[in-house]
């Protein structure tokens, strides 16, 4: 049964484009579709859009959650050609053009799956159970509760070994976001335990940043890796390099060198798998977990379905393993593929995609960033206002700005991270349990 749900635009004579996904990649589709000679229909299981490079700011209480998301329904409601249902789209069957979802199928002349990554766990299923995850608003609040929950229990713990496992923080991956985490936490012991816990021995407090490579941003210059190490260091983080997590029961880790580490909160950020939905097999990279896309992101052997952002793999020119899974190369593909579904349907030819690198950064803290900008590289405070511009100009929504600029401005200058409140209190899963907006 195809879904009997009318949608307002039903009376336009025009191609149908059903975006799934309204991330980084479906979003920018569906603004630059706007007007254009298709009706465009968007679902997404969540109703809206996560701008994720800021979520570690809401897992460490500096932002709060509806300051990094906006909602669909706001985005579309002055489009006339586009459309949105919330909805799950669990398969899709190429054959009679149809996406198959909680809500029903929904037809198709043209699909696009932007549906994104889920966190990687690389088949270990016992640091999946009790690990936590930044992908998600829900997990970023996780990530808050459970820290200030921690801070509380370190309070009644009974000796000082409980307390120790209660107050160590474990993140593995140190890539951006585990960086960035890892120097938001030590901010917070640094000022907040220091400030507001006074029972407790601040220097009790430990930040683990775990990586099985030897150094952190191993994508970054060799000069902003360094810096990097350098600021997380000044700021008590203590970085153990070359070592590989197998195992997390919730209290205590194992290495695989067979060494352990007591700690309640594991902190999982040591990469993402495209998110595949079944049906489209033959067209996906199992191995990457994407789908296999030419130069126009169309999937191979698949007409009419496009794959774009973080579940594509294109290769083009030096991008052998496909584009890196950022938000600029999400964006870039969309705005293609846009440009080039308004071609077709003039008559003219598509033209191929080309990926424009423009650049890394990450933060560590207060006045602390780096940032790579082709053969530039610097550190510092210059370095922390570009960061702080740049995420600034990139959230959707003009009140998400200004709650997110004066937010910053209230804790530089107060030092004071005001937003925590455990209003839902994470309780640790005790089995596997796969999070469906993870
Ligand atoms: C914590 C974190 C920090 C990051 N920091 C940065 C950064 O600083 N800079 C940077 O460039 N990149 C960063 N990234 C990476 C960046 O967020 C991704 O590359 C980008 O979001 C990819 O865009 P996308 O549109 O492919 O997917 P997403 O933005 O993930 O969007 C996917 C969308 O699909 C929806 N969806 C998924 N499955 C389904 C389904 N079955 N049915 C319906 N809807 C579905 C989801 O709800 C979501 O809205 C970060 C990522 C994370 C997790």
């Amino acid at each position: 049964m195809s879904t009997a749900v009318r949608i307002a635009y039903d009376d336009l004579d025009l191609p149908l484009v059903v975006v799934v996904g309204g991330g980084f990649a479906g979003l920018e589709l569906i603004q630059q579709l706007d007007g254009k000679p298709y009706k465009v229909l968007l679902l997404d299981k969540q109703n809206h859009h996560c701008f994720h490079p800021l979520l570690y700011q809401v897992a460490t209480a500096s932002l709060s959650a509806d300051s990094i998301a906006h909602p669909f329904r706001r985005t579309v409601a002055p489009m006339r050609n586009v459309a949105f249902r919330m909805a799950c789209a669990t398969a899709v069957d190429p054959v009679r053009k149809v996406v198959i979802t909680d809500h029903g199928e929904f037809p198709y002349d043209i699909l696009v799956l932007a549906t994104g990554s889920r966190t990687n766990f690389f088949g270990n299923s016992a640091i999946g159970s009790g690990a936590m995850r930044l992908k998600s608003i829900s997990q970023a609040l996780d990530i808050r509760s459970d820290f200030l929950q921690d801070f509380e229990a370190a309070l009644y713990a009974q000796d000082e070994t409980d307390q120790r496992r209660c107050l160590n923080f474990t993140i593995v991956g140190a890539g951006p976001t585990g960086v960035e985490l890892a120097g938001a936490l030590a901010e917070i012991k640094n000022t907040v335990l220091k400030r507001e816990y006074r029972e407790l021995h601040s220097d009790r407090m430990r930040i683990w940043l775990v990586d099985s490579n030897d150094r952190v941003l191993a994508h970054f210059s060799e000069q902003s890796s360094a810096n990097a190490l350098r600021y997380l260091r000044e700021l008590g983080v203590e970085v153990r390099f070359r070592a590989r997590v197998t195992g997390f029961d919730g209290r205590m880790i194992t290495f695989q060198d067979g060494s352990t580490m007591e700690s309640n909160t594991l902190i999982w950020a040591a990469g993402v798998k495209g998110r595949l939905i079944p049906g489209l097999e033959a067209g996906a990279d199992i191995a990457a977990s994407r789908y296999r896309v030419d130069r126009f992101n169309q999937i191979e052997g698949v007409p009419d379905v496009f794959a774009l952002g973080d579940v594509a793999l294109m290769r083009e020119g030096s991008w052998e393993r496909g584009h890196p899974q950022v938000a600029p190369a999400a964006v870039q593909q969309a705005r293609t593929l846009a440009e080039n579904l308004v071609r077709r349907a003039k008559g003219r030819p598509m033209r191929p995609f080309t990926y424009r690198d423009k650049g890394s950064m990450a933060t560590i803290g207060r006045y602390k960033a780096v940032v790579d900008l082709g053969r530039f590289h610097f550190g510092g405070i210059v370095a922390w206002l570009t960061w702080m511009f740049v995420h600034l100009m990139a959230l959707v929504g003009f009140r998400n700005r200004v709650v997110v600029l004066f937010n910053w401005a209230w804790k530089y200058l107060s030092w004071k991270n005001t937003i925590r409140l455990i209003i839902r209190p994470y309780v640790p899963k005790k089995a596997p349990v796969e999070d469906p907006i993870a």
